[in-house]
């Protein structure tokens, strides 16, 4: 993986990616990420994702002249440090689509380290809580202990950071408050919307607020870019044509006879 993306960065535009952190993509670094990094030089924003924890969190770090925000930070902090630190960033602020734990367990470590404001739903904060007990039930003898927010929001927010401002808005289902953040053309979905899949509703969740979250999501312009809270990165036009549980969800307004394999 990692030879084929530095192929690529040389057949694609090799003058852009000058610095060490550029040219140190991580085998974690898919080509859509690349490809954000490319498109989006010219508006300085670059979107670097870092696969993190047990559960293969996407932690992913947004950058913008010189300043960035860290979406998602579920584990393996000194790696994300290491990136944001050779990258010279100054983290502005840590966000979480959701409370679970696999996406905010690195808050408190980072914010040790970083003056970063953690900002997340209000909705999640009982779900952080819940967490505590969660992370034994999925992980044996692990231990987590919820984040306080420095501030949270309903519905929706923007945070911004250098230049560019980044909109987050309440998609409930997978957890009450989970949110997708949105820069440009790009969806930060979370557990949401994965390639392939959706996420889980039985912790924390709700059938009928995924469903109206899909309903709203299938109406975004298939010209956008899907950066999930796990797995591989997609786009709207490939998730309307082979997401199958996502495309059931719309015609049915119900997820429970559906037969199809399902993720996460
Ligand atoms: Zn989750």
């Amino acid at each position: 993986m990692h030879r084929k993306i530095r192929k690529a960065q040389d057949l694609l535009l090799p003058s852009l990616f000058s610095s060490e952190a550029e040219l140190n993509l991580t085998a974690n670094t898919n080509i859509y990420v690349l490809m954000a990094n490319i498109s989006n030089m010219a508006g300085m924003v670059s979107l670097k994702k870092i696969t993190v924890g047990q559960l293969m969190t996407n932690c992913y770090v947004i950058g913008s002249a010189g300043e960035c925000a860290i979406l998602d930070p579920g584990g393996n902090s000194k790696l994300v440090m290491k990136y944001i630190e050779e990258s010279k960033l100054i983290p502005k602020f840590i966000l979480a689509t959701h409370g679970h734990f696999d996406h905010v367990i690195s808050v408190d470590e980072l914010r040790k380290r970083y003056d970063a404001i953690f900002k997340i739903s209000s909705k999640e904060v009982p779900i952080m809580k819940e967490s505590e007990t969660l992370i034994g039930e999925i992980i044996h003898g692990a231990d987590f202990k919820a984040p306080k927010p420095d501030e949270t929001f309903i519905g929706h927010t923007k945070v911004a950071f250098g230049e560019v401002e980044l909109v987050g808005t309440e998609y409930p289902g997978h957890t009450p408050g989970s949110t997708i953040f949105s820069f440009d053309n790009n969806l930060l979905t979370g557990d949401t919307l994965f390639a392939g899949g959706i996420g889980r509703i039985d912790v924390g969740g709700s059938e009928a607020d995924m469903v109206e979250s899909l309903e709203k999501l299938w109406t975004i312009g298939e010209e956008y870019k899907v950066y999930p809270g796990h797995g591989e990165s997609s786009t709207m036009r490939r998730e309307k044509m082979i997401n199958t549980i996502f495309k059931y969800a719309v015609e049915n307004r119900s997820l429970l006879s559906y037969k199809g394999s399902r993720i996460l």
